[in-house]
């Protein structure tokens, strides 16, 4: 009987013009029994071979990873009742038979014996980092484990998790129960009409049933669409202070306390480390990544700090000439950085947000986008051909295909904000991977690409601001590194596999190219007139670019050197506490003391309640990579159309082509010859000279 279930279709992407809320449950139901079933058979038969144990995981995984990556996706994009219900509903179960499959004994085992079995060396480098990576992943899930440690390890795990629930729930709620009332017009001095309006609506939210942006009152909370404009633009001095101070004093006392919470996740971590055979949760968290080591993490970091030390001094001494100028006669404290530096890039760049929008129209922007990457990679895109169905009218499908005009990949392109149903930031995501199956047909790889840039009106398309732009690109590079990929195995193909460290090389480096004079000339046409980007704005945009870049370089230097310290040489319950440790770090990593009430690890989210742990230098890591490669293309000279050509081809034959198939430091020294310098880096910030 043929499937009616359009959730079972996956041999097509996806028909999103059939797919219904109500096809969620049967289909995964359906999908979740069989899987479980011949899950149960393949642990009970496994012989150790890519044949006789990985295949038929990935055969059994394929339909799952279709549908949900389906239900996850319309989750998040056209999030009605329905979909949200279908989602939780079935979240669970998905999540529970996942679980099952990466913490299975016999699987686990399997792969042991594969990896000193005969069959080994005559798999290839592709073969071993999946089989390594799976290994890998069973260990850290506590796979092998003898039964009385596996029984702590669990009860850590589950600790870990409360643990990190109840910081991010403390974080919020002390976020929220705090609140700035404004009510004179002298208490709302400098602030936008926009932060007005959100001050008003967040007034009304606490009661003020009569509030209005024009009259108030007003209240600005901790949250940061509130938070971070009302730092950058109040006028009242004491008002930002008082403010600063609350900020950086989140859930530190009283019942809200994450002190305490950080203590147990510390310990806990460290326990859980040992427990896995490691001496620390940082030497965990570096398994899966590029970095090797906490040298080489601290090396990068000391690296970066020596040089932008200094440099966010004269930063610093530059903001406090202009303060001075400007009518100020105090030092600038921790509550004027933000404040002074808004009031000074204004007066030096002269240009906004807004000020840029009618030079990029998303359809020229796209045309400018596609025909870099004809450029410098040899592709063509194109509208798809036998129409993709999509999930929304506003999406956008096409087809990319090689120079040669054989087809590449698919992908859908989501680009406006919908704030009822659409989650919102921006993303890429996977809807297949690449596979060349045993018989040897081969499925093209597909994506998401999806934004939230300003909606088109009737009577204009959409204008996007220069960030939206970026956006564009970055998540385009995230894309091509998922569709240019031309591996085989889909465990390794694209994305997949691809350390974390490194994964955010091929959308930082698109990034590089909004700032090409050439791009722009292509994407940029105003509105009103057809003007490309204005000489005289362009050099503005670029110097834009690295205004302050070392005292924000110094600001991330500082997360990550904590992080770093708190998850390898910190000795929980030893006399000295967390926030000590990162008054110590601050000295060498802050030009203002932290304040006494400063408790900023209590709000520290990234680490204590999310993904970042013994990570955060990641950002920064990430960044080496993306800048020393576009410096790569600065070298053969960038306006050097032919050698751009060369050069894009060889990053689309190592980075894009060889995704998760070898470590990222091969990767890159196939594009590069060497391994990355952190002086690119600095370098694209300005920080020292080319
Ligand atoms: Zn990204």
């Amino acid at each position: 009987m043929p499937h009616q279930n359009p959730l079972l279709e996956n041999k097509t992407l996806p028909r999103f013009d059939k797919i219904l809320p109500e096809h969620a449950k049967p289909a995964i139901e359906t999908i979740l029994t069989e899987a479980e079933k011949a899950f149960s058979a393949l642990e009970k038969s496994l012989t150790p071979t890519w044949n006789g144990c990985v295949l038929p995981l990935r055969t059994l995984e394929e339909p799952l990873d279709f549908a949900w990556g389906i239900i996850s996706h319309l989750h998040s994009v056209m999030n009605t009742p329905e979909w949200r219900e279908a989602h939780d509903t079935l979240q669970p179960e998905v999540v529970a038979f996942s679980l099952r499959m990466s913490q299975s004994e016999p699987i686990y085992h399997a792969l042991q014996s594969l990896k000193t079995g005969p069959e080994w060396s005559s798999l290839g480098t592709t073969r071993h980092r999946i089989i390594e990576r799976a290994l890998r992943a069973a260990k850290l899930a506590g796979v092998g484990l003898p039964e009385d440690k596996r029984k702590r390890f669990n009860a850590i795990k589950r600790d870990l998790a409360n643990a990190s629930t109840q910081f991010s729930n403390n974080l919020q709620d002390a976020t929220k129960a705090y609140s700035l009332p404004l009510t004179t017009a002298d208490d709302i001095k400098g602030l936008p009409q926009s932060l007005l309006r959100a001050a008003s609506e967040c007034a009304k939210q606490h009661g003020s049933t009569s509030s209005t942006p024009e009259q108030g009152p007003w209240v600005i909370t901790l949250e940061m669409p509130l938070f971070a404009p009302f730092m950058q633009y109040s006028e009242r001095r004491d008002l930002r202070e008082t403010l600063y101070r609350a900020f950086v004093s989140r859930a530190s006392t009283g019942k809200l306390d994450n002190n305490p919470i950080i203590d147990t996740i510390l310990t806990l971590r460290q326990e859980m480390a040992e427990i896995l055979g490691y001496s620390t949760f940082a030497e965990v968290s570096l398994t899966e990544k590029m970095a090797d080591s906490v040298d080489a993490v601290d090396t990068l970091i000391e690296r970066l700090r020596s040089v932008a030390y200094p440099a966010a001094k004269n930063e610093m001494a530059d903001l406090q000439t202009f303060a001075a100028k400007h009518g100020e006669t105090n030092p600038i404290l921790n509550w004027d950085v933000g404040f002074w530096a808004e009031k000074m890039k204004e007066a030096e760049f002269g240009f906004n947000a807004e000020t840029l929008r009618p030079y990029f129209q998303f359809p020229r922007v796209l045309e400018g986008l596609f025909d870099l990457a004809r450029q410098i990679f040899g592709i063509t895109i194109n509208p798809a051909e036998n129409g993709m169905p999509a999930w929304h009218k506003d999406v956008r499908t096409f087809e990319i295909c090689d120079g040669d005009g054989t087809p590449i990949a698919a992908f859908y392109l989501d680009p406006y904000s919908r704030p009822e149903t659409k989650r919102g930031g921006a993303w890429m995501d996977s809807v297949r991977p690449r596979h060349r199956r045993p018989d040897g047909t081969i499925t093209l790889p597909a994506a998401y690409l999806v934004c939230n840039q300003t909606q088109p009106t009737e009577d204009k398309p959409s204008l996007m601001t220069f960030d939206e732009v970026t956006t564009l690109f970055h998540e385009f590079g995230h894309g091509l590194h998922h569709m240019l990929t031309t591996v085989d195995d889909p465990e390794a193909a694209g994305v997949n596999n691809v350390e974390w460290d490194a994964v955010e090389l091929p959308s930082q480096f698109m990034e590089n190219w909004c700032y090409h004079r050439d791009t722009l000339n292509k994407m940029s046409s105003h509105i009103d007139t057809g003007e490309t980007l204005p000489e005289e704005l362009y050099r503005k945009v670029c110097k834009a670019r690295t205004f302050r870049a070392a005292t924000a370089t110094l600001r991330q230097l500082l997360f990550s050197a904590i992080d770093i310290e708190l998850h390898h040489r910190f000795q929980p319950n030893n006399g000295i506490s967390p926030d000590d440790v990162k008054r110590q770090i601050g000295e060498k990593f802050t030009l203002l003391p932290f304040t006494a009430e400063d408790r900023f690890l209590c709000g520290f989210a990234h680490i204590f309640a999310g993904g970042y742990s013994a990570g955060y230098y990641s950002y920064k890591w990430a960044e080496v990579l993306s800048a020393d490669a576009f410096e790569a293309f600065k070298e053969v000279g960038i306006e050097n159309t032919e050698a751009m050509a060369t050069l894009g081809r060889k990053f689309r034959d190592t980075v894009l082509s060889l995704g998760g198939s070898q470590h990222p430091m091969e990767v890159f020294k196939a594009f590069r010859g060497r391994a990355p310098d952190p002086d690119a880096l600095l370098r694209h910030d300005g920080l020292i000279k080319t």
